[in-house]
């Protein structure tokens, strides 16, 4: 059965709070979203059919200012699915000391299946259907997965129409030319990569010649895949949704495989060596194939799931090999895999630390557009190095100070923050 990612929200919560003398009104209205919109989004197909698609927008709470987060595309996109991924945006804020509270959209589709027009499309009569519940002071969407730059400039249009006068920080993640923040796009995989290196520097660790398995290539994946590789960790495997590739002496030139998975379609078969990528590669290389779950259990010292929920589950957590998981995805490891990884000593760090460098980004890309402000990328990239370390150093801390591990402490300093308000 899928682990219910909302019913694991709730038990997390639970989880930090016991450590808490926390007000009772507190826990009870974090319990609970403050707004679920469920709405029908009608579209016009490209053979002249209209298609209603299902969508949603939950807003967790705003104790800490406006709700915030991303909006995903996906077939498997339900109300519960939202519900936790609000949740975990109201603690990941707070977290990484952002003064938003936490919200979350998405619409059960299948993206690769439309057309660049059914795609506008939906997205135009989605903002259409949610606009009189967002706007810059009161709910900012952004990217999640399967959502981009040109996706939030239809919805910073649509919005911008429906309002009366261009709104560009009604929406964040937007391209560069358009309002968008210098270096949003790498935010994430970077802002990871500097938490890894944090943690690894509190804890006594060294991080360079460390091998690392990545699943999942996309805006996430790839970005971290770069920044550990520049800071000379090896990365061993990388897998998307359709397989991958394991490379034990580490993957060189990543950019070609990048480029190559773009041509193609898909990671495997990416054995790139120079600018020639394909298989006669492989055995030059010395690499072989892997399944998209396989890259969880291959021996390497850091795995980073950095695609979908619940990839790491009581079947597969007793099989990794590595020694740290950097969660890089919203929810990857269900509640009965943390116990047996944290029973193992295995260090997890969690998505709501360490992912939250793309919100911290969003944020300043908000600050920016609030202000009139555009920011260099070395500035942006220095304010994102600042928080990043700030949110690992308290949550680091507060694991020591109750003895606990590091995604109770992240819920102790998200609640502690919380509850300040
Ligand atoms: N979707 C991203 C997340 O899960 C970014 C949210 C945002 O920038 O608002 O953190």
């Amino acid at each position: 059965m899928r682990d219910n990612p909302w019913k694991r929200a709730q038990a997390q919560l639970h989880s930090a709070a016991s450590h808490l003398k926390l007000p009772g009104a507190l826990v009870e209205r974090l319990e609970n979203p403050d707004r679920m919109l469920e709405v029908s989004v009608p579209v016009e197909m490209d053979d002249g059919r209209t298609e209603t698609f299902h969508g949603y927008r939950v807003q967790h709470n705003n104790i800490r200012g406006p709700y915030k987060g991303g909006i995903r595309y996906h077939p498997k996109v339900d109300m519960d699915e939202v519900k936790a991924l609000a949740f975990w945006m109201t603690v990941k804020n707070a977290v990484v000391d952002v003064p938003f509270g936490g919200a979350k959209g998405g619409i059960t589709v299948d993206p690769k299946k439309l057309s660049e027009g059914e795609l506008e499309r939906l997205t135009r009569s989605f903002t259409q259907e949610i606009a009189p519940a967002i706007g810059p002071k009161l709910d900012v969407p952004a990217p999640d997965v399967n959502t981009n730059p040109k996706i939030m400039q239809w919805i910073r249009e649509e919005y911008s129409k429906i309002a009366g006068k261009d709104t560009p920080a009604v929406v964040t993640g937007k391209p560069i030319e358009h309002g968008g923040s210098e270096g949003r796009v790498e935010a994430t995989g970077l802002g990871g990569f500097y938490v890894l290196a944090q943690v690894l520097n509190l804890s006594g660790r060294k991080g360079r010649g460390l091998s690392v398995a990545i699943q999942g290539f996309g805006n996430v994946g790839s970005h971290l895949a770069e920044c550990l590789k520049d800071a000379g960790f090896r990365i061993v495997a990388v897998s998307d949704s359709k397989g991958g590739l394991y490379v034990p002496k580490g993957i060189k030139d990543l950019k070609a495989v990048a480029q190559c998975k773009e041509r193609s379609g898909k990671l495997a078969g990416c054995y790139c060596v120079g600018s020639v990528c394909d298989l006669s590669n492989m055995e030059t290389l010395g690499g072989r194939d892997i399944s998209p779950e396989e890259v969880l259990t291959l021996p390497a010292d850091i795995v980073a799931p950095a695609a979908l929920e619940n990839a790491i589950t009581k079947e597969n957590a007793s099989a990794i090999e590595a020694s740290i998981v950097l969660e890089m995805a919203n929810g990857p490891t269900t509640r009965e895999a943390d116990k047996i990884l944290n029973a193992r000593h295995v260090l997890v760090i969690p998505d709501v630390l360490a992912n939250s460098g793309g919100v911290a980004v969003s944020y300043f890309e908000w600050h920016q557009n609030m202000h009139g402000d555009v920011w260099k990328k070395e500035e942006v990239f220095a304010k994102l190095k600042e928080k990043m370390d700030a949110a690992s150093r308290a949550v680091y801390d507060a694991s020591k100070e109750y003895n606990v591990p590091l995604r109770d402490a992240a819920y102790i300093v998200a609640l502690k923050r919380l509850s300040l308000q």
